[in-house]
């Protein structure tokens, strides 16, 4: 089958980190994506890299999705659209407690302009980047779809409880939209060819790309925040998961949704491995998988931190037919690969 006959999946977001490798798995799948960015967070030659590993170059609509006309004339002129997968959003949750009007304006106007444009060109299905941040701090480990949702604590975390709220609330209005929402945990790693990976523009804020850089000797130890939580080294627990695991989730939902009988639904499903590793074992699992030392210093504890959190993700393997496969080892040497790639450019 020629690639213009596959179904064509929109991807907001499609060259972010997330986005770009679920762009690889929907080829290797059989879908065509289509890429929509505005490469507010993410640079173009991301094109080249998916080029590399897809064999074509695929096509990118440099647009902001809260701009309807603009996503209109994709969605006119992309060819019939099977479905949505909406990663298109700001995510650091600092820069989040400082612009909150860019963050709702952002992560919700293009929420809504997008489901309202899929309802208007009758695109049914759709795929919501959620966060396990909706969680909180859980009463009870690991959480599960049914745990109860804390009280945000970031700007960055209401647009992701609110986003959910909001497509909810669509569903049940009884429009004609089936809805995955998937809550991730901590994606880290990159794809094995060191092609894509997570670009840090900027100054990282999350764990590994600092640990990468720390690596790299492009900045000096990695300060651990804070070794006195109520864990068993006393250092923070996650949920890692190599984003290749995190990205064949979404191509998992979309051939679900295809499957269900017609009319609605809304789905929420957690997105991670089931391990919780601490902020320490994360340290040791990348230099196990790499040989490379980090130097470690313990710092004070980062406000809004949550001591521990992993996924229950029985429900997905369950009703999606998937699960993480891919250890953290594995995620690290890719990291690192995508790391060493970038120091070479
Ligand atoms: N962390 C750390 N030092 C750093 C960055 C992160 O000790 O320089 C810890 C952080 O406290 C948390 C874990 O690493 O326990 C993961 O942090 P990240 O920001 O990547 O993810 P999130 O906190 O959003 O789950």
């Amino acid at each position: 089958m020629s690639f213009r006959d596959r179904p064509r999946i929109l991807v907001t977001g499609g060259t972010g980190f997330i986005g770009s490798h679920t762009v690889v798995d929907l080829v290797e799948q059989g879908f065509e994506p289509v890429l929509v960015d505005d490469l507010s967070n993410s640079e173009r030659s991301v094109l080249d890299g998916l080029e590399a590993i897809c064999g074509r170059r695929l096509e990118l609509h440099e647009i902001d999705c809260r701009d309807r006309a603009a996503l209109d004339r994709v969605l006119r002129e992309a060819g019939p659209i099977a479905g949505v997968i909406h990663f298109a959003a700001a995510k650091a949750v600092g820069e989040s407690q400082r612009r909150p009007l860019h963050y709702y304006s952002n992560n919700l106007g293009s929420l809504l302009t997008l489901v309202e444009a899929m309802i208007e060109h009758g695109v049914r299905d759709l795929v919501f980047s959620s966060s396990c941040t909706v969680y909180g701090q859980p009463g009870q480990l690991p959480v599960t779809e049914d745990t109860p949702l804390a009280e945000p604590a970031s700007v960055y975390g209401a647009t992701k409880q609110i986003g959910e709220r909001i497509l909810r609330d669509v569903v049940a209005s009884g429009a004609s939209l089936r809805v995955t929402l998937l809550r991730y945990f901590n994606p880290i790693g990159a794809h094995p060819s060191a092609r894509i990976g997570e670009l840090p523009l900027g100054d990282p804020q999350n764990l590994v790309p600092i640990i990468l850089q720390s690596a790299a000797g492009l900045r000096g130890p990695i300060r651990i925040f804070g070794d006195d939580w109520n864990t068993p080294d006393g250092t923070c627990i996650r949920d890692y998961i190599h984003v290749l695991d995190l990205a064949a989730a979404h191509v998992k939902s979309l051939e679900w949704m295809a499957r269900q009988a017609e009319g609605s639904l809304i789905e929420v499903f957690n997105v991670g491995t089931g391990r919780g590793r601490s902020v320490q074992e994360a340290l040791d699992a990348f230099e196990r998988a790499t040989g490379r030392r980090v130097e470690r210093e313990v710092g004070p504890r980062r406000p809004g931190d949550i001591e521990q959190i992993f996924a229950a993700c029985e429900k997905a393997e369950r009703t999606l037919g998937w699960k993480a496969t891919r250890s953290i080892e594995e995620a690290m040497r890719d990291a690192w690969a995508w790391q060493e790639a970038l120091g070479r450019r």
